[in-house]
């Protein structure tokens, strides 16, 4: 039997070394001989074959091919479709890894609350290092690296950490004599399987996220076509360590020239998989006997030698090359590691044994630190254990006050790739998800499926719990080009929100057909940013029930979602009893500008912006109050429900639902629980 078939990859990261292991596996489970090409042009190859598929190189909007010839040819075509359609099956919680590891974002302390203040964002290199008199950072004396002095590098996991400066050897594979061909294939077949057992071992360690990076490889391994050309120098008469370095040498070299950064990234994980199976030939491990506090210096590290630090010795990590987008960065963050990346300096200029400290909240490493800047960074990083600490003890439990007052906390959702390394059951729902975010990529406005297959996304996450999505709300601050008006004097009073998106039915109504559709799976609620006045939730809850009609009509499953507002502008708060919604979020950023006339844009009117304003407070008193015994819920979804200074006032005012980021959310349950 033969069949063949074509799809478009929707999966907006491509066919990635995720998907590129799962497709390989699915193709290798059926019994039929399967090919896949990218493009009309592209060469066939094994399904079956990790390296090839991801050799392909397809990205997203390209078309695959398939051919499959065998008993199950039919079975094996259209499972591999679907999976194509479903996007690979890569929900939020397994985004791509460059989706999911924008710097500083991803990290677990992040994601589960534990967020450190940074004072320089992943990524970004520091433009000032530490004073030595006063312990706080001054200029950067880059390439001078003597005692007391300080190296500026680029953050890629936040944090803190004092150690001695460690160099660990790097690992490399002993010259060997070239056997008999056959002692060297089974000395390679030896070394394969040892290697695939320390990377089993890595995986059952490493948990969730370092499943991806290791699955990659250990498929790798298993795949006889990427070892091929390495059994065919063997027979050559090549040494087995030789060829497979040789081999190695090639394909990274071919993943460094890619056109993607995602693909480019992966040399690093060939590198690594390269430098195993050297070490394997000899029986030596990766597992370094590492100095009691000591801060790692590298060339580069590769994610299974960072998986393999001992992290009881480690208290940081710092390396002349990498990226703060490349997997061992993403697993620093992940395990909590303090990274540096792109050390300004020579190999040369540190010094085993040195003592440091690694400042990775603001960029450097302090070499040989006087005992006064040491002692400051003691004590800070006493105080964020002690933070984290405390706010640990609260991440998984219910908020609740010390007189036992229920407070409900959800999470406000910007990229949902974010949700990849954050358990739901840790909050009560999405309390508003800002999709003007997804407005704003070069693709241009997505259309019904792509939003719609965000929007379940977010539902599936949630697993059963609330998930609140807010309505373009583009304008103000968030300018979409080709949307929203130019050159309005003042975009913060001008057409943005609902009234925008009112005014441009042929996008809103794209998104209401999504998000009915979404309703139809799950506790979907959908919230307008920006009413003024009643006739605007008016008409686009008729917008709404026309758009759910109409899909039904058509024979396409949607649900007329609940249907509540933000309240942000005053005039809203003030005459909250006259709208027929559903529930109520209060913007405490908007509400606050427009109540006290000062920008949120506004550095020099910064001071006059406060939540805590009485006029503020009166005025969520009061949504509160109009709420209260009617049912319908009302929440604080503004910034001012992540500060731990403002949450008596909210409670004062009967707000009991809150919405934070997910940064925040165990410091804010630690704070609940301290009211
Ligand atoms: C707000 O205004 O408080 C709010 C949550 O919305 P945004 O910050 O997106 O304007
Ligand atoms: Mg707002």
């Amino acid at each position: 039997m033969r069949a063949e078939g074509r799809v478009v990859i929707t999966n907006p990261t491509g066919l990635h070394a995720r998907p590129a292991v799962k497709l390989a596996q699915l193709a290798a489970g059926f019994d039929a001989d399967i090919e896949i090409r990218a493009g009309e042009e592209g060469e066939w190859v094994r399904a079956r074959s990790t390296a090839r598929v991801m050799k392909l190189k397809a990205g997203a909007q390209s078309i695959i091919h398939f051919r499959a010839e065998g008993d199950q040819a039919d079975d094996a075509l259209s499972a591999l479709i679907d999976f194509v359609r479903r996007d690979f099956d890569e929900g939020p919680a397994a985004a791509a890894p460059e989706a999911i590891e924008r710097p500083g974002e991803t990290a677990l302390g992040r994601a589960s609350g534990l967020g450190m203040a940074t004072e320089q964002a992943p990524g970004e290199r520091a433009v000032s290092v530490v004073d030595d008199a006063s312990g706080e950072c001054a200029f950067p004396v880059a390439g001078e690296a003597s005692a007391g002095h300080t190296v500026s590098a680029v953050v890629a996991s936040p944090g803190l950490a004092i150690g001695v400066l460690h160099m660990p050897a790097e690992p490399r594979g002993p010259a060997r004599r070239a056997g008999d061909p056959s002692a060297e294939q089974a000395a390679l077949d030896r070394a394969v399987a040892r290697s695939l057992a320390g990377l089993r071992g890595l995986v059952d360690e490493a948990g969730e996220l370092a499943r991806g990076v290791i699955g990659f490889q250990i498929s790798l391994l298993q795949d006889e076509e990427f070892l091929e050309p390495v059994r065919i120098e063997i027979e050559a008469g090549v040494a087995a360590n030789q060829a497979w370095v040789h081999h190695l040498a090639g394909e990274i070299a071919d993943y460094e020239s890619a056109p993607t950064a995602y693909l480019r990234e992966r040399a690093a994980d060939l590198r690594d998989l390269c430098e195993r199976v050297a070490m394997a030939f000899t029986g030596d491990t990766l597992r370094y006997s590492l100095p009691d506090q000591c801060v790692v210096i590298a060339d580069e590290l590769t994610p299974s030698r960072f998986l393999e630090l001992d992290r009881s010795r480690a208290t940081g990590v710092a390396t002349y090359s990498g990226s703060p987008a490349n997997h061992a960065a993403m697993l620093a963050r992940a395990y909590g590691v303090p990274m540096l990346v792109q050390l300004a300096c020579d190999p040369g200029d540190l010094a085993e044994g040195t003592e440091a400290v690694l400042d990775a909240d603001r960029g450097c490493l302090v070499l040989a630190p006087p005992p006064s800047v040491r002692e400051r960074y003691t004590r800070r990083i006493e105080e964020q254990r002690a933070r984290e600490r405390e706010a640990l003890q609260h991440v998984s439990r219910p908020a609740r006050t010390r007189e036992g007052t229920p407070i409900r906390v959800l999470v406000n959702i910007d990229d949902p790739s974010l949700l990849a390394s954050f358990d739901p059951s840790h909050c009560d729902g999405i309390g508003l998800t800002r999709t003007e975010l997804l407005f704003q990529g070069a693709a241009g406005l997505p259309g019904e499926e792509t939003q719609l297959r965000c929007y379940r996304q977010l539902v599936a996450w949630a697993r059963g719990r609330p998930v609140t999505v807010r309505t373009l709300d583009a304008g103000g601050d968030k300018p979409i080009p080709g949307l929203t008006l130019e050159g309005e004097s003042n975009p913060f009073l001008g057409l943005r929100g609902v009234r925008l998106s009112l005014s441009r039915p042929e996008v809103f109504v794209t998104q209401l057909r999504a998000l009915a559709r979404a309703a139809a799976g799950g506790e979907l609620k959908v919230m307008l940013p920006m009413v003024t006045k009643p006739g605007e939730l008016d008409e686009v809850r008729r917008l709404l029930a026309g758009e759910v009609q109409a899909l039904r009509a058509a024979g396409i499953e949607a649900a007329m979602p609940r249907l509540g507002m933000m309240v942000e502008v005053p005039a809203a708060a003030l005459t909250i009893e006259s709208f027929d919604a559903d529930f109520f979020s209060i913007g405490t950023n908007d509400l606050t500008q427009y109540v006290l006339a000062a920008g949120r844009d506004s550095p020099a009117v910064a001071d006059l912006l406060d939540p805590l304003h009485p006029a503020v407070l009166e005025l969520i008193a009061r949504v509160a109050d109009a709420c209260a015994g009617t049912g319908r819920e009302v929440s604080v979804c503004g910034e001012m429900a992540a500060q731990p200074e403002c949450l008596r006032a909210l409670l004062d005012a009967g707000i009991r639902v809150v919405s934070v980021p997910p940064a925040a959310l165990a410091s804010t349950k630690a704070s609940v629980a301290a009211l």
